[in-house]
């Protein structure tokens, strides 16, 4: 028995909703009994894009975040049903009953990541079923996943180590979305936005210059890293631990070093770092 879940790689998302139109595609207005019923015709699919601006002016990066039902090993849906309407398949997939959950409004308000809709003209709560009638019918994959151009949503067999979510699951980078929630999600995140921090470099005595190339250390946290200023003399870094302090050193052959602190707290825009002749 498989166990299906989702890895999302929010930095590969650029906020296209190709996942959200397929999901409307495949659940409006057609019913799949006993899996789910229809998604009302208008309202919200069961994928949602949350976008976010991050950094500060003048050095802003947009992130877009793919959420959906977690399918939570101990999810709080679940325990919020009576009557088993809500079930946790062996294969993983958490399915909210079309029939016996008709008019428990209580399991819609028991998800803490906001993704069971209530349905007003059927008085049921419904959410994402990773499409499991069409996997059920053989299908390898959730439409959204299909329709995804830039391959941000991964899905396959956890247990299977040859996956391509397994491997995710096994990246450095994975984590799980507030895993505070206490209901053990089973989809995994990678690069999910974090504190950032950005600025510009320049060279004093050439001005009009953009300083490409230059190598910039981030250290602090966990953590050091570098990266070069891009063709504009600008760079970015991401990730950043929420409480820690950290520096940002710049140098470039012939000219001074130059260390600045990142300001702690939220993210920030360091400015221009201006390098000086010796
Ligand atoms: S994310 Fe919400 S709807 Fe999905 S299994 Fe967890 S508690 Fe239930
Ligand atoms: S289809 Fe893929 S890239 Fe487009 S919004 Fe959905 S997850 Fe992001």
């Amino acid at each position: 028995m498989p166990r299906y879940t989702l890895a999302i790689d929010t930095g590969r998302c650029n906020g296209c909703h190709n996942c959200y139109i397929a999901c409307r595609d495949e659940h409006g207005g057609n019913d799949h009994a006993p899996i789910a019923a229809a998604q009302p015709r208008s309202g919200p699919a069961w994928i949602r894009i949350d976008t976010s601006e991050r950094g500060r002016y003048p050095l802003v990066a947009v992130s877009h975040l793919p959420i959906t039902c977690q399918q939570c090993e101990d999810p709080g849906c679940l325990k919020a049903a009576r009557d088993g309407a809500v079930i946790r398949r062996p294969d993983g997939i958490v399915i909210i009953d079309p029939v016996k959950a008709r008019g428990q409004r209580e399991i819609a308000d028991a998800c803490p990541y906001g993704v069971i809709s209530w349905n007003e003209e059927l008085k049921l709560a419904q959410k994402c079923t990773l499409c499991a009638h069409l996997l059920d019918a053989g299908w390898r994959e959730p439409r959204c996943v299909e329709a995804c151009p830039t391959q941000a949503l991964v899905f396959g067999d956890a247990d299977d180590p040859a996956s391509a979510v397994s491997a995710a699951r096994r990246s450095d980078r994975a984590q799980t979305l507030r895993p505070e929630t206490g209901m053990k999600p089973a989809l995994v995140y990678l690069r999910l936005p974090g504190r950032c921090v950005a600025g510009e470099v320049a060279y004093s005595d050439r001005p009009d210059e953009p300083a490409a190339g230059v190598r910039v250390e981030l250290s602090g946290g966990a953590r050091t890293v570098s990266a070069e200023s891009d063709s504009y003399g600008d760079f970015e870094f991401t990730g950043l631990e929420p409480g820690a302090e950290y520096e940002i050193r710049v140098a470039a052959p012939g000219y001074r070093d130059r260390s600045i602190p990142v300001p702690s707290g939220g993210e920030a825009s360091l400015g221009t770092l201006v390098l000086e002749r010796p």
